[in-house]
């Protein structure tokens, strides 16, 4: 049977880690903010906007909750965006998305001072992932490489194949494991033969947004399986983009939903906040 990578708990140690390290930033008289902004109600938005909150006050970042009215101007958040880049105490800004649709969603994250860009989707901070440089890195896939690292799970010379090209998750998960000397193939909905690529992979990541997609005829025996979906079932029950009962008999390592990705991106980035804000001394 399969290990269960618990990301609950390799969450849960670097939140504490990451406590340590804004206690020992105050001792040197350096307070980490991290500045939220929502723009509407979106119920699903408010619902990672309060656990963002949680985890800052866990680990004694300070959040800064600007809730903006869905009819907000593009001008208008632009504004704030410029405000907040200029405020010396504010280490991190992270704009919740989807924003509503009379506002571009580019040309806001453009506006965040890359040094700020604690959510890692500035063109910058993604470029300079692409080229080996350092820089805020998106927290989903920075996440699943710690899941791996923390597990003891080689990434070196490991086949490893991801299911997405999103700018979330698939691409820069696919640089992720290349800059950790992985063998990495990216598929997609344009992929001819998926079984045959994922049939190859040591680490399948499954980034595809599609519930319970991914059975065991699309999985090598003993790989090891991240499931970055989150979905309800029809009994409102929460599920990956894994058949997790399916595929976890036949691979060495797989994550759940829920307690597998999901609590990986809040930690990191808590983690992403106070390395903004460590850069500052
Ligand atoms: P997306 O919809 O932007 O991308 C899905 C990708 O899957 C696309 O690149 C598409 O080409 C590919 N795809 C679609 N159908 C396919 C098929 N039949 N075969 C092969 N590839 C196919 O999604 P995303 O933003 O990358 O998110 C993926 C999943 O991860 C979603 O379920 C989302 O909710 C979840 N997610 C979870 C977290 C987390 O913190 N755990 C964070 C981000 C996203």
């Amino acid at each position: 049977m399969a290990k269960i990578i618990d990301g609950k708990a390799i969450a849960a140690q670097i939140k504490d880690e990451c406590r340590a390290k804004v206690a020992t930033l105050k001792e040197k008289g350096i307070g980490v903010t991290l500045a939220v902004i929502q723009v509407g109600n979106d119920p699903a938005s408010s619902v990672y906007v309060g656990n963002k909150k949680k985890g800052c006050e866990y680990v004694g970042i300070n959040s800064l909750a600007h809730e903006l009215p869905e009819d907000t101007t593009e001008d208008k958040l632009l504004d704030l965006i410029g405000e907040l880049n200029r405020r010396a105490d504010v280490n991190g800004i992270l704009v919740q998305l989807p924003l509503p649709g009379h506002i571009n969603e580019d040309r806001v994250i453009c506006a965040i001072d890359p040094r700020k860009d604690v959510d890692g989707f500035h063109p910058a901070s993604v470029g300079a992932l692409c080229i080996g440089q350092p820089g805020f890195v998106s927290c989903t896939p920075a996440g699943i490489i710690q899941l791996l690292v923390r597990s003891g799970i080689e990434i070196a010379g490991k086949e490893c194949v991801v299911i997405g090209r999103s700018n979330i998750v698939g691409k820069p998960m696919a640089l992720l494991l290349l800059r950790e000397n992985g063998t990495v193939t990216v598929t997609h909905s344009r992929t001819k033969d998926l079984k045959a690529a994922t049939g190859r992979a040591d680490i399948l990541i499954v980034a595809v947004g599609k519930p319970k997609m991914i059975t065991r005829e699309y999985v090598k025996e003993g790989a090891t399986v991240i499931d970055v979906g989150i979905h309800r079932d029809a009994n409102n029950k929460l599920c990956g983009d894994v058949d997790y009962d399916d595929v976890a008999p036949v691979c060495s390592a797989i994550t759940p939903v829920p307690g597998g990705v999901g609590p990986m991106t809040i930690a990191m980035l808590l983690n992403n906040c106070v390395e903004s804000a460590a850069q500052t001394i």
